[in-house]
């Protein structure tokens, strides 16, 4: 275990991982060792998975929600901005479909930046990893992302060996040596079998990434003359690793349906934004709150995407596609 998080931390680029039960425990502990709690505000985008918002509820504090850019559907920092009060403790992008968030504007703010980069294994932004470019990062390997386990895993990285120290003894039975608690803690560890299969695929990453690039690539190509569907574009100065092809189409409910009757594997990257989910009523944030990733949600489409995904493969794909937007 120790060797993979020597390894991955390397990889990241940070001085610190700390291996962890799965994804959302690394944002919660993450949150505690910055010590985010009751009556606290954490700012994160309203079009992420739910685990972002659910890793702040469970510390006691309040996710505050904002809107995302139209172009790429990442945090929109001019809302963030406005989003800040006096409670404000943290700010939690989301790297979402493997892009990297706008977190060198978020810094700028002068409150702790949370990455969750569960879908942003290997990717870059001006050059450095995401992982690497706020105050600490979470991710998740549960086996769906592009660094995945045999089941559930996940990691905090940081630079800060204070914070690295607190998400080790809190995910210890608040333990830093054996029968001595310091505090309330639990039980999240990184298993060691999940530790030897990411160790073993973290050897293999950097060339799904770029399998993943080669087939984002063709995508783009195959589209370029399809009219109807909107392709997703990097944001300048992003290498991003496609964790998710999405695309954007109207009528997104009857193309997913023709996507899905012709046997292509498509999906939602969600369906519903955090503040439309039922768990989330009690923000009362009624529809209309965050006009760009409601629209979005109505959208978007998740195209097949993993490493060896072939270029005949994709050739069908987009004939479908094709002719779902065109009605044929
Ligand atoms: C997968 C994911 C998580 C949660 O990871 P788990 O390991 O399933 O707990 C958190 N945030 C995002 C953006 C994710 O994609």
């Amino acid at each position: 275990m120790a060797d993979f998080e020597r390894e991955y931390a390397a990889y990241v680029g940070v001085e610190h991982c700390v291996g962890v039960g799965n994804g959302t425990d690394a944002l919660e502990l993450a949150l505690r060792a910055l010590g985010v709690g009751a009556g606290a505000e954490v700012i994160l985008p309203a079009n992420t998975f739910i685990a972002t918002a659910e890793a702040v509820s469970a510390v006691g504090a309040t996710p505050v929600l904002v809107d995302v850019d139209e172009e790429h559907l990442l945090i929109d920092p001019a809302a963030v901005e406005r989003a800040i009060t006096d409670r404000t403790r943290a700010i939690a992008p989301v790297h979402l479909f493997g892009q990297s968030a706008f977190v060198e504007q978020l810094l700028g703010f002068g409150i702790p930046v949370l990455e969750d980069a569960a879908q942003a294994q290997g990717a870059r932004r001006a050059g450095r990893p995401a992982g690497s470019l706020g105050r600490v990062a979470a991710t998740s390997f549960y086996p769906g992302k592009n660094l995945g386990a045999a089941g559930d895993a996940g990691a905090v990285m940081t630079d800060d060996a204070g914070i690295a120290e607190r998400v080790r003894v809190l995910s210890a039975h608040g333990s830093p040596t054996k029968y001595v608690h310091e505090v309330v803690g639990r039980n999240s560890r990184l298993d060691t079998v999940q530790a030897v299969v990411l160790r073993a695929k973290l050897a293999r990453l950097e060339k799904w990434n770029e399998l993943r690039r080669q087939a984002a690539e063709r995508y783009a190509t195959l589209l370029a003359d399809v009219r109807g569907v909107r392709v997703p574009a990097s944001a300048p100065g992003n290498e991003d690793v496609w964790h998710l092809y999405v695309v954007r189409v109207a009528d997104r409910d009857r193309v997913l349906a023709a996507l899905t009757e012709a046997g292509v594997g498509a999906g939602i990257h969600y369906p519903t934004p955090v503040h439309l989910t039922e768990a989330y009523a009690d923000l009362c944030l009624p529809a209309g709150t965050f006009p760009v990733a409601e629209r979005a949600a109505g959208e978007i489409v998740s195209l097949p995407m993993f490493p060896h995904l072939t270029g005949e493969q994709q050739e069908y794909v987009v004939q479908r596609l094709r002719a779902a937007v065109n009605r044929v």
